[in-house]
């Protein structure tokens, strides 16, 4: 492939590979917007590349982060410490149904994303409204989004009904078809929010498309009885009876799935997305079946969830929380060591979504999507394994530089692609607009 050659050199190399390889002084080659080569320690360097000196630093794969709602960053800190359908029912959804327009979308998508990207993720599912905003808030920012049309059985801020949603969605889909970083997705809210029915005209969208298709599920114990009243069958069923758990679904939370449940998903080949630090915070006193899904071979990433919900979009925080919710609730200190939770938060998310021969981990042909993480601090010195500090001891702040698709979008801690005054601006301005709307519901 033509293109610019680039070298990432000197840096301790954590490939993902499936034998897990560390290349200590190793190199990435990047050629265009994929990873063309890695070099062993003592191999011969290219003499036209730009170089990168990774020296001192870890070379990761960039995270994937498999759950959120990018815009609501905007909302961030408005209402905490409540149950989940409080926190929803009396204040996220009247706070969009009042707010949620396309300039909103674009500048909260964009806040997030560049706070993704100065905390190492490099590629983001996304469940919101206003599909067309998302997708160039992302684009403008340079980080890989999974994204697209939703789906949602009361009115929508951008559309009033699952039908009127669908009806706009084919262009979509197709105008971001072969797109480099914009992978387009469709989304049904929930099974408790959104008819089975138009969950299954919007899963067949994803399907005629072959994209990624998200939905929420068993995230609350009353999702199943609700399903129930509704279909006659629990929610994996009734997502099962339409075909939904294929792979490249990607079903966020699944908190309360049963064991005939993980078979079911297993069987089908979807993914789930864990978000354990949302999950905590809403009070939510069980952990997902990592452990078990793991064991019955489904595909498990790691998510943030909103950064209403979290609060924050930091994915070592989420690895780092993985690995403690699971060893708590298991009373195990032994089950999810940290080279598997690191491998959810890059390879395990890459597959969940489907997207495991583009991205995941560090080998040729891949897309060159790269992060440097500086080791010389003192909460990271000295380095004996490098997975135990990825997981417990690395924040998102250690990012130093992030390589999106081949690009270099963060450099020594700065983002490139945007203003981030200008864009933190705008976040105030919008701060200001939503505490007049809360303050007139009051
Ligand atoms: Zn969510």
């Amino acid at each position: 492939m033509a293109g610019k050659r680039t070298l990432v050199d000197g840096g301790t190399v954590v490939l993902m590979d499936a034998e897990g390889t560390i290349l200590d002084g190793g190199a990435v080659l990047i050629q265009g917007d994929r990873i063309a080569a890695l070099l062993e320690p003592d191999a011969h360097r290219p003499a036209d590349a730009q170089v990168i000196d990774a020296t001192g630093r870890l070379v990761i794969p960039g995270l994937v982060n498999t759950h959120g709602h990018a815009a609501m960053s905007l909302l961030r800190g408005l209402a905490d410490d409540l149950p989940l359908m409080t926190w929803l029912n009396n204040y996220i959804l009247p706070a969009e149904a009042a707010l949620v327009a396309p300039d909103f979308v674009y500048w909260g998508t964009l806040l997030s994303s560049a706070e993704m990207l100065k905390s190492g993720t490099t590629t983001f599912a996304d469940m919101y409204y206003f599909r067309d905003q998302v997708a160039q808030a992302t684009i403008d920012a340079g980080i890989r989004a999974v994204s697209g049309p939703i789906v949602i059985g009361c009115p929508a801020p951008d559309f009033p009904t699952p039908k009127a949603s669908l009806a706009a969605a084919a262009a979509f889909m197709e105008r971001y078809q072969d797109h480099p970083t914009l992978v387009p997705s469709v989304s049904a809210h929930a099974l408790y929010t959104t008819p089975l029915p138009a969950v299954e005209a919007a899963f067949q969208l994803a399907k005629a498309h072959d994209a990624v298709f998200q939905i929420h599920t068993l995230e609350d114990p009353s999702e199943n009885a609700t399903a129930r009243e509704a279909t006659g069958m629990g929610v994996v069923e009734a997502l099962d009876s339409i075909g939904v758990l294929r792979p490249g679904t990607v079903l966020a939370h699944g908190i309360y799935l049963s064991d005939e449940d993980m078979e079911r998903i297993a069987a089908g080949g979807a993914g789930i997305a864990h978000n354990p630090q949302s999950n905590m915070k809403l009070g939510i006193p069980k952990a997902a079946p990592v452990t078990a899904a793991l064991a019955a071979g489904i595909p498990v990433g790691l998510g943030t969830d909103g950064p209403a919900s979290n609060n924050a979009l930091d994915m070592f925080g989420a690895m780092d929380a993985a690995a403690r919710i699971q060893k708590f609730h298991l009373g195990d200190p032994a089950t999810l060591p940290a080279e598997t939770i690191f491998r959810m938060a890059t390879m395990g998310g890459a597959q969940a979504l489907n997207l495991h021969d583009e991205i995941g981990s560090l080998e040729p042909g891949k897309r060159a999507d790269i992060v440097l993480l500086d080791m010389q601090r003192p909460g990271l010195t000295p380095l004996y394994s490098v997975y135990s500090h990825l997981v417990y001891a690395v924040r998102g702040s250690d990012v130093d530089t992030v390589i999106v698709n081949g690009r270099i979008v963060v450099r020594d801690r700065r983002i490139l692609t945007v203003d981030e005054g200008a864009v933190m601006e705008h976040a105030r301005g919008f701060g200001d607009r939503v505490r007049e709307v809360m303050d007139g519901f009051q």
